[in-house]
């Protein structure tokens, strides 16, 4: 391809993007759809700049709007989090994550986090998996023990495993709550006060939860006793890709540290723009989407378990988060699954569930889906829609219904689902794609 070919194959791409995602059921956990003034923010001349160091000590000129915001941004993160401090820097929840591990511990020093199939998150994770906690930071990483059934962290257990690490010589400088699999809240309340006590630093990943912590309907963490709580921007909260960090005021110092310069240059300022955006929306439609996003997600387990299928958790009412994990194991395995779903237009992942690794399972073909309901409930839907959403996934996985057949009836049921909800504005449809050239 010519240049010209290249540039203009380029866009038609993304157009048809655009279109698909416009036609289909995005059901993925980690994301969301962003209104269109997030989107206004993003594309804003604050994408262009350099700002460096903390708002009235920039490192570069120029930043005298840029400035405003940044400060109107965090003190909306304060607000949402009820945190005494807030830095949105982060360009990333890795890169919040690694600012923590940098702050509060130091290579070779242990750190306690779930393990993958118990939901944890690979910036938790070991060296030998390239997990950015012991691949970049070189912590040795110790997994909570997991209690399968209630699918969350073993307190007593726990207790004992801190207590044997101690007489080890192997006490963990920093304890990591929260995970990408996660349904329901860990025991930060029944442990913080423990790992305080044996002064270890208690920081909460709330990556995935944060839209739901902000609207009040998950657990507090802050008030639970975390220290600090890292998260991404655009998974339940409804931002731009980017992280953010809340925290108690004494640790404000070693964040900010942390954060510019140890682990950021550019920290992206569009995306702050879009972060404040973001967390202004929630602040005013945050706790309604939290309600809709944990119904949904519940109605959502209730209608595929009605259908023959194993949804994790069952004894606790199988999810109290925006996501639900699915065993598919009696009808394929999960990335087959995901395959043949993406053909239907039902875009979700593949997951590996507790027990996965221990039977051999590889994470491409792991035993499990995992479904996330943030996006289809900020374009609208509600319980009913749930109902729609389980008959589509049956007919593709237990009827082996031919998916382009399924993708039609996707398409038609997605034309009354256009515009995101929970927003000051949605003259713009969701998935519209923005042309700027003429
Ligand atoms: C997604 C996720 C992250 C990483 O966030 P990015 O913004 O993708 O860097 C960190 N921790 C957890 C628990 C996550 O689920």
């Amino acid at each position: 391809m010519d240049p010209k070919e290249s540039y203009n194959k380029i866009f038609s791409l993304i157009e048809e993007h655009h279109r698909w995602f416009s036609n289909s059921l995005p059901l993925i956990a980690s994301e969301n759809i962003p209104s269109p003034a997030v989107r206004e923010a993003v594309a804003s001349d604050f994408a262009n700049r350099y700002a460096e160091g903390w708002p009235g000590e920039r490192v570069y000129a120029g930043c005298t709007y840029i400035d405003k915001v940044e400060l109107i941004c965090n003190e909306l993160a304060q607000r949402v989090f009820q945190a005494e401090f807030a830095d949105c820097r982060a360009t990333s929840g890795v890169v919040a994550n690694l600012a923590i591990y940098s702050a509060f511990s130091n290579p070779g020093d242990y750190m306690l986090a779930a393990s993958i199939p118990s939901g944890g998150h690979i910036s938790h994770g070991k060296k030998e998996h390239f997990g950015t906690a012991g691949f970049v930071h070189g912590l040795n990483i110790e997994h909570y023990p997991f209690w399968k059934e209630e699918m969350t962290i073993d307190v007593d257990a726990t207790k004992k495993k801190i207590l044997g690490m101690i007489s080890d010589n192997k006490k963990p400088a920093i304890a990591m709550f929260g995970g990408s699999l996660f349904l329901f809240p860990h025991p930060v309340k029944e442990l913080a006060e423990f790992m305080h006590e044996h002064d270890i630093y208690v920081n909460y990943d709330g990556a995935h939860v944060a839209g739901l912590i902000a609207g009040g309907e998950f657990q507090a963490p802050l008030k639970e006793g975390a220290d600090s709580m890292t998260m991404s921007s655009h998974k339940t909260l409804w931002g731009p890709q980017g992280g953010i960090i809340v925290s108690l005021q004494k640790h404000a110092e070693n964040i900010k540290k942390a954060i510019f310069p140890g682990n950021t240059s550019s920290h992206h300022l569009h995306h702050v723009a879009g972060k404040a955006v973001a967390l202004a929306e929630s602040m005013e439609f945050g706790k309604d989407y939290a309600k809709q996003v944990i119904q949904n997600a519940k109605s959502l387990a209730q209608f595929l378990a009605a259908s023959g299928f194993g949804v994790l958790g069952e004894k606790r009412g199988y999810t109290e988060s925006h996501q639900i994990a699915v065993d598919v194991s009696k009808f394929g395995d999960g990335g087959t699954i995901e395959q043949e779903l993406e053909k239907a237009n039902i875009i979700l992942n593949r997951q590996l569930l507790p027990g996965d690794i221990k039977a051999g399972k590889h994470y491409m073909h792991p035993s499990g889906v995992r479904i996330g309901v943030p996006e289809v409930t900020r374009l609208g839907m509600k319980k009913g829609d749930m109902e729609t959403i389980a008959a589509f996934i049956k007919r593709v996985v237990i009827d082996k219904v031919d998916p382009t057949q399924v993708a039609k009836d996707v398409s038609a049921f997605r034309k009354d689902f256009q515009k995101v909800h929970y927003a000051f504005d949605n003259t713009m449809l969701a998935h519209e794609y923005v042309r700027f050239r003429k």
